[in-house]
């Protein structure tokens, strides 16, 4: 490497640019053992205080993309569409939707990630159904999605290898909220996926990364322009995320929450959010013409039990019991399990996401350390939402733990996370508050 890391790192914390080729060597010596993690850590913690030069996030973007294969998908008899959200407290939207878009003739090359920070991610949630294996080879993943029309997998050695050893290393330092680096984290993987349409979910409010509705907005447009300037039909829906969404909070609990949902007995923000941006990706994949009709397509699919059954067929591609799509309690549950009561009458001012989502962290549920093992089994579920009006005795929710500790920590991390108060609360307003799209002739 002809760069110094530690001059790189100083530029950055100065706020200096840095050229092209500083940002490539810099990176592509990470991947060959030059910059080692304590370097990239501290360049990473720089980048979340000084962000990043467009031209320093264009050649981040083509390190990440170029550091692992490249899907060529096209003799696919169908359009290549994907969906992903910048992560959110309660958010399983994935395991809906993509088997309801599959089901509508769509192939779904699904590569995800794994917990960060506060969130639960979709590869940990997957796993918690028995066998499940999200690990496998690129040949793999290829057939499952030729014969089943979606595969999940995570950033391997194979495809997108930047992403993954900088995905866990951001979880485990504090690192994630930034717009240049989550723009290039997701967009790498969607580039290298070869799909054609994509709909990313941009949360916003306390339980996102990016609490303001501005910086939410301002990575919707980054993602928006980067997918559209290589040539893939892209929009994205900036939602709230100042509740959990559903009422599960934690891997296992979130992925039994889905296949309630695909079976139509789901709460009905998570399938309301599931359908919409199920209708956004059939509208990208040009199956319909306007998202309206695709979600309308997608609602009349899930009636039908399309989704169910694309999804049984997907855990058994992949290694997992099918018969848990139709029994979602097939799905390990934790030991210790408790209903917290309401000590007090008043209306629910609010459910905290990030402090749940840091519940089930504590509970074992996600990383305190790069490659930990987990608790897929532990997390809560919320039975009030804000505005509701509560009496003594009425239930808040159930913890879910791995033992007594962890039942007593979850007992107080659900008591502090529902607010209680006299005054009925302001609604809280749409989920969907703003949609981005077309930035080209937006002007
Ligand atoms: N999801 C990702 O894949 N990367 C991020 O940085 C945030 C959410």
């Amino acid at each position: 490497m002809g760069v110094l890391p530690s001059r790189v790192i100083e530029r950055k914390r100065q706020g200096r640019p840095l050229t092209s080729d500083e940002v490539t060597a810099f990176f592509q010596g990470y991947l060959a053992g030059e910059v080692q993690d304590y370097q990239m850590s501290a360049f990473l913690m720089a980048v979340n205080f000084r962000g990043m030069t467009e031209s320093e996030l264009g050649s981040l973007l083509e390190v990440m993309v170029q550091s692992g294969a490249v899907l060529d998908l096209s003799h696919l008899p169908g359009p290549r569409v994907d969906k992903h959200s910048t992560g959110g407290v309660g958010d399983k939207t994935s395991l809906v939707l993509a088997p309801l878009v599959a089901a509508l003739g769509a192939f779904v090359p699904m590569i995800s990630g794994r917990g960060l920070g506060h969130t639960t991610g979709t590869l940990d949630k997957l796993e918690a159904i028995p066998g499940f294996r999200t690990r496998i080879p690129l040949d793999r993943f290829r057939k499952v999605l030729e014969r089943v029309g979606l595969a999940m997998m995570g950033q391997t050695e194979e495809i997108a290898p930047l992403d993954r050893r900088l995905y866990a290393l951001r979880d485990a330092t504090a690192t994630v909220p930034s717009i240049p680096l989550m723009a290039t984290s997701i967009m790498s993987k969607k580039l290298a996926e070869g799909i054609q349409g994509l709909a990313l979910d941009v949360k916003t409010g306390r339980g996102s990364f990016l609490p303001e509705l501005q910086d939410s907005l301002e990575l919707a447009r980054t993602m928006v322009g980067l997918g559209e300037g290589r040539g893939i039909r892209t929009l994205a829906l900036v939602t709230g995320m100042d509740a959990p969404l559903g009422k599960a909070v934690g891997n296992g609990l979130e992925t039994r929450e889905a296949l309630e949902c695909l079976g139509g007995r789901g709460p009905g923000d998570v399938t309301d959010l599931s359908l919409r941006l199920a209708g956004e990706m059939l509208w990208a994949g040009g199956l319909v013409s306007s998202p309206e009709e695709g979600a309308e397509r997608a609602q009349r699919a899930l009636g039908e039990g399309k989704g169910l059954e694309r999804m049984a067929r997907l855990v058994e591609a992949q290694g997992g019991d099918p018969r848990v799509v139709e029994n979602p309690h097939l799905i390990p549950e934790a030991p210790f399990r408790e209903v917290v009561e309401a000590s007090e009458e008043g209306f629910v001012q609010e459910v905290d996401p990030l402090a749940l989502g840091y519940g089930v962290v504590e509970l074992g549920g996600g990383r305190r350390k790069i490659g930990e093992e987990l608790d897929l089994r532990v997390g809560f579920i919320v039975d009030v939402a804000p505005g509701e009006s509560v009496r003594p005795g009425a239930p808040l929710g159930k913890v879910h733990a791995a033992d007594g500790a962890g039942l007593e920590r979850g007992r107080a991390v659900l008591r502090g996370a529902v607010r209680l108060g006299e005054a009925e609360p302001p609604s809280p307003g749409p989920l969907v508050r703003e949609r981005v799209a077309d930035l080209a002739s937006a002007g």
